[in-house]
């Protein structure tokens, strides 16, 4: 059993789409990036790419590459998850905690939770999605951005 961790926060500014977890979330404001800045699936990329020792997402997804401008994140998630599968690695599970004081998210956790298990490949109950606020405190507590921690376990297939 191999475990990752992962991390990723980014500035939300006006006109720009919200995309949390592969789900376009309702909002004012969306994340600034070079993707679609889905800052959830960044954090789990990271994650994946963290248990099969595969380094970081800035290596594999640089924002000087034109390739990788406004591409959605899934896209991301699914080749970093190709790259595991070719080391002999699948997911086994996926813990995120989504640092946001706003949007409120309810039921879009589900949302993401179905995407992401779809992506891995493995089964929504493998899933699991938290979102919490800052109690007010810091800039993501002023609303300037929101943050994403992820742990992805993986084993050989
Ligand atoms: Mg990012």
């Amino acid at each position: 059993m191999l475990v990752g961790i992962g991390y990723d926060v980014h500035r939300l500014v006006k006109g720009r789409r919200l995309v949390l977890g592969g789900v376009e979330i309702d909002s004012p404001l969306g994340l600034d990036g070079h993707s679609d800045a889905d800052v959830v699936i960044h954090a789990v990329c990271d994650a994946v790419l963290g248990a099969a020792a595969l380094g970081d997402i800035g290596e594999h997804f640089p924002d000087s590459d034109p390739k990788w401008k406004n591409v959605s994140s899934k896209v991301l998630l699914e080749h970093v998850v190709s790259l595991a599968g070719e080391k002999g690695l699948k997911a086994n599970n996926l813990d995120v905690v989504i640092i946001a004081q706003v949007p409120k998210l309810g039921r879009k956790k589900l949302e993401m939770r179905d995407v992401m298990a779809r992506l891995l490949g493995i089964s929504p109950d493998r899933v699991n999605v938290k979102a919490t606020t800052t109690e007010g405190l810091d800039d993501i507590g002023e609303g300037k951005g929101i943050a994403a921690q992820a742990v992805v376990s993986l084993s050989g297939v």
